[in-house]
């Protein structure tokens, strides 16, 4: 099977300090893949390069088979949902959803028709016709979310999209995610510094250390066989 994502050797370097000195991966496609590590360590810049939002210096990008490097974040098949909800205030919530549908050029029933259908699976159906500024935190997040869901990406690439919300709506939104991702059968790869979220929600974890892959494993195996001091203490395994 083609893997939906694979990193060869990508490199990334900000002045004098090296982020991203070598990282390999493949993500098989329905996976659910989680970055994790603590801040600072280089996973929203492993992400923006994967989106196309930052260019290595070296290596390999590739999304379904298909060398990406140098593709515009439009045409990689992606769709990204970051932290801050950046909707638009003048929109309404079925505006925003299908604002980027509108700028491809799809037809007005077929926007309306994937709308409906990412507002059912979110439960937004009640809010399409809100503007942000009528929406709670976590409703927004779910219009972000949204708005990921209508593009049918063949990625979807999520940044810290919860750390915004408080700790009740923040394990609300995880289920919510995992229920999406069975429902999708998408590949997901979901960056955070959150060790509860990256082991309820992925199939495979990537630990970070300082921009290295300290190691790639299933919950179960980081949990009962991390390959170092720093992987134990961050997934809080005994060591
Ligand atoms: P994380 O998402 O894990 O918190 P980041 O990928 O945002 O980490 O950052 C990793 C490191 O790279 C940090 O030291 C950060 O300051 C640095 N960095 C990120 N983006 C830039 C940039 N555009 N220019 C310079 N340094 C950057
Ligand atoms: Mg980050």
């Amino acid at each position: 099977m083609t893997p939906a994502l694979q990193l060869r050797d990508v490199r990334k370097t900000f002045g004098k300090v090296e982020v991203i000195p070598g990282a390999s991966l493949s993500v098989m496609p329905g996976e659910f893949v989680v970055f994790v590590g603590p801040s600072g360590c280089g996973k929203s810049t492993l992400l923006r390069m994967i989106a196309g939002l930052e260019a290595p210096d070296s290596g390999d990008i590739m999304i379904g088979g298909a060398r990406v490097n140098g593709v515009s974040p439009a045409r990689r098949g992606i769709a990204m949902v970051f932290q801050s909800y950046a909707l638009y205030p003048h929109l309404t919530v079925a505006g925003n959803m299908g604002l980027a549908l509108k700028q491809a050029g799809m037809p007005r029933a077929e926007r309306e028709a994937a709308i409906a259908e990412a507002a059912r699976m979110l439960a937004l159906e009640p809010l399409l016709d809100r503007r942000p500024a009528q929406l709670s935190g976590g409703q927004r997040q779910r219009v972000a979310i949204g708005r990921a869901i209508v593009r049918r990406p063949k990625l979807f690439l999520f940044d810290e999209p919860l750390s915004n919300l408080d700790a009740a709506l923040r394990g609300q939104t995880r289920i919510e995610l995992a229920r999406l991702h069975r429902e999708l059968g998408a590949t997901m790869i979901y960056v955070t510094h959150d060790q509860v979220e990256a082991m309820t929600l992925a199939d495979r974890i990537v630990v970070l250390d300082r921009g290295h892959i300290a190691q790639i494993g299933t919950p179960m195996e980081l949990y009962d066989r991390p390959a170092n001091r720093f992987v134990a203490s961050f997934i809080g395994a005994p060591a």
